[in-house]
């Protein structure tokens, strides 16, 4: 054995979790179902599906997210002393990295969801653990619903669901009559510090702490909680450029190379203090030993839906009570540590006490559309643990029904169940699938692939900023931020793919080869389905009319109209919403209509990722739709009823 696997083996033989092991597997032997709860940093993940193991079984794991899958099989794979990709793997989207060899599989809860729906009797595994279940995410919760059915008809598979110490209460209600391990965890106590005022920039405030906690608090690492990519490498560079070589600043998120996502788990040189920057991942999914200090603003962002307006949004918005005791806990896994909250103890009082359910903050869909295609015929009557609003669900139908995918009575159609093969929303499904009536299906394709991998611009404060603007304009798309994409697409391409070039041009190299990875993957399955792969004329004068619109046949709901007044109005049918162009449009002017990709509020309400359209457009493309709406927009409906009429005196 290597020294390192020595060293390993030494560490995790100590983990709560080994206390218990023959109890639990004497439980699993005894039942189908087993629950278990443990701290956060107990040795769930990692070691509970090697004990599975041993006796002899085919095993996979969910995690919610895909990082955490990628991260934690690593890790086993390592603990097992063996290469990643061969006894132990991963599957997550658009990757997948197992073999025949493969007989301890982490996969995202999306993965194992996409597998039921090809085999709904989870045919190749002997035990599924259904990890993080405290996250309470869409897919998880479908999957509990789903492996009740399963278990009954397959009496040999073992589901064994384990969570953190949240909420299992809810969970055993859930589950009723299943047996309960807990596993008791070792936390040190945590010292909670409030600001005496609610902090007005929160990302100032968390630098500033960071610096404060280095300059007067004996050694100990640092964990810093905030909400996204941007905000967290940014914060990085400001406190690297404020502490220099004294720290080490980490960052963590979930679109990180894996090599960088390995970093954080290395231990730093003495007098050197390890500081991670980190979303909320670090909260439950991935533990990182020796922080005493952490930092937690209050905040992350969260996915919202408004049935209402149908728009689906990632917000920055107050985390909950339980969430910001999590994140403290995380202060004392190795000694007694101390938790810096960025806002006062009367905004913590006025916190929610647990975040919501995603089932109850989501679209849903590509849910509805998913459990068609499992064959659940009464969505209302399906087993959830909780259960989504009426009017979601209601919008939810509707939009699939605009969408074609389902027919009258309420059936998939051929085009729902081709959409529900492809593994992304049914916006882009519905566009792929069309798009050889626009003689355009290679172009979607690019266009596709790039918006799966979004924020492929890389845009540096500073000096520096200028440059990276420059390099973007050269790609820009005088009718849009889709054509921009394709354009940058291709240029890739034309140049060999080379890292350089990305470089130089500001742009993300790994983002691109996952781009073009995930095209090759949605190639493959429009091959499956015999859809054309064709491309126009480039020469023709309309090339890019008919991307545009093979673009609104997928994205016909998600059209803006410029009113008089200067301001653009979304278009749909029960609310109209004053939104504005994101800053990093490519528009050259302001068009009367457009479409968007998505919608975020940040100082106000942007639609990002926008394209001009043609009203006449609306009536080619999706007729059903437009006729059928009652539109309270009465100056858009005015233009398109317009648009109407002439159709008919043509006709
Ligand atoms: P739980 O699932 O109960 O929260 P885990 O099994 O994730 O606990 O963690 C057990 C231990 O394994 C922790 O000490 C954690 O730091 C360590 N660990 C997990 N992943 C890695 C990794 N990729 N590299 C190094 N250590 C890791
Ligand atoms: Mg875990």
């Amino acid at each position: 054995y290597s020294a390192r696997y020595v060293e390993i083996l030494e560490k995790w033989k100590k983990l709560p979790v080994w206390v218990h092991k023959e109890e639990f597997l004497k439980t699993l032997k005894e039942n189908q179902i087993v629950l278990l709860v443990g701290e956060t940093g107990s040795g769930k993940t990692t070691q509970i599906p090697q004990f599975v193991l041993e006796a002899k079984w085919l095993v996979g794991c969910t995690q919610p997210r895909r990082v955490a899958a990628m991260s934690v099989s690593r890790r086993v794979a390592e603990e097992m002393d063996v290469e990643i990709g061969e006894e132990v793997g991963y599957t997550v989207r658009f990757e997948d990295c197992t073999s025949s060899k493969t007989v301890l599989k982490y996969l995202t809860d999306g993965m194992l969801l996409r597998e039921a729906m090809a085999d709904p009797l989870l045919g190749r595994y002997k035990v599924i653990v259904l990890d993080e279940a405290h996250e309470r995410t869409l897919a998880t919760y479908l999957l509990f619903g789903l492996l009740k059915q399963t278990l009954v008809r397959r009496p040999d598979l073992k589901l064994v669901v384990m969570s953190a110490t949240l909420e299992a209460d809810k969970f055993h209600k859930y589950f009723t009559g299943v047996p309960l391990i807990k596993v008791p965890g070792r936390l040190h106590p945590v010292e909670i510090l409030y600001t005496r005022e609610p902090q007005r920039d929160y990302l100032e405030a968390a630098i500033s702490t960071v610096i404060q906690i280095h300059m007067c608090e004996p050694p100990g690492d640092v964990l810093v909680f905030l909400t996204g990519e941007e905000e967290i490498e940014d914060a990085c560079r400001r406190i690297t450029r404020n502490l220099g070589d004294h720290v080490n600043v980490l960052p963590l998120y979930s679109t990180l190379s894996p090599a960088m996502q390995q970093k954080i788990f290395e231990p730093t040189p003495d007098q050197v203090r390890k500081v991670v920057v980190s979303t909320n991942i670090a909260e439950t999914s991935l533990t990182i030993d020796g922080i005493v200090y952490v930092v937690d603003p209050g905040f992350s962002k969260q996915k919202l839906y408004h049935p209402d307006t149908r728009v689906e949004s990632l917000l920055v918005s107050p985390i909950s009570q339980a969430s910001a005791d999590q994140s403290a806990g995380r202060a004392g896994r190795t000694r007694p540590g101390k938790c810096f909250r960025l806002y006062a103890e009367k905004s913590f009082n006025e916190l929610e006490k647990q975040t919501y359910a995603e089932i109850l903050r989501s679209n849903l869909a590509n849910t509805v559309l998913n459990l068609k295609r499992l064959g659940v015929e009464n969505l209302l009557r399906f087993d959830l643990m909780d259960s989504p609003a009426p009017e979601t669900l209601a919008r939810a139908l509707d939009d699939l029904y605009h969408l074609q995918a389902l027919d009258d009575e309420c059936n998939l159609t051929k085009t729902g169940e081709m959409m529900s093969e492809f593994p992304l929303d049914p916006q882009m499904a519905k566009m792929l699938i069309v798009s050889p009536q626009f003689n355009c299906s290679n172009e979607i394709l690019s266009i596709s692939a790039m918006l799966s991998v979004p924020n492929c611009f890389i845009r540096p404060r500073g000096e520096a900023q200028k440059a990276a603007d420059e390099a973007k304009s050269s790609f820009a798309h005088i009718y849009g931020d889709h054509l921009t994409l394709l354009n940058v697409f291709h240029a890739f391409l034309q140049n060999n793919q080379d890292p350089d070039w990305c470089y130089e041009n500001f742009i993300n190299y790994r983002k691109m080869k996952s781009a073009v990875s995930v095209r090759e993957q949605l190639v493959r399955i429009m091959l499956r389905f015999q859809i054309k792969l064709c491309s126009p004329d480039f020469n023709s004068k309309d090339y890019y009319v008919n991307i545009r619109k093979a673009l609104l046949s997928g994205y016909f709901m998600q059209v803006a109209h410029l009113e008089r007044t200067g301001h653009y109005l979304t278009f749909r049918d029960k609310d109209d919403q004053v939104v504005h162009l994101h800053p990093s449009n490519c528009l050259d002017h302001k068009a009367e209509w457009v479409i968007y990709n998505e919608y975020v509020f940040t100082t106000r309400n942007f639609i990002r990722t926008v394209t001009y359209i043609r009203g006449e457009w609306l009536v080619d493309v999706a007729p059903h739709y437009y006729k059928l709406a009652n539109f309270p927009n009465s100056e858009a409906k005015r233009v398109l009823q317009r648009h109407f009429k002439k159709r008919r005196l043509s006709e």
